[in-house]
């Protein structure tokens, strides 16, 4: 199904589950409610980026990519 050697990118029924997820958790930092992008999971709140791997968000401050500027 899903190729490991290269990039990984997220399936659509890996969409659709960290969707569900994603509804029963909040942004480590402050709270805020999460969404979908491409590729990493947006704190709607405080705009840090975290990224998905193998399927999995990853919900680390450490992990985040802050936004440059508000
Ligand atoms: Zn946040």
């Amino acid at each position: 199904m899903y190729s490991f050697s290269g990039g990984y990118t997220v399936g659509m029924q890996e969409r659709e589950r960290i969707r569900k997820v994603l509804q029963m958790i909040v942004c480590p930092v402050c709270h805020g409610r999460l969404t979908l992008e491409e590729n990493s999971v947006r704190c709607t709140a405080c705009g840090r980026s975290y990224p998905i791997e193998d399927g999995i968000p990853v919900l680390l401050e450490a992990r985040a990519s802050r936004p440059e500027c508000n």
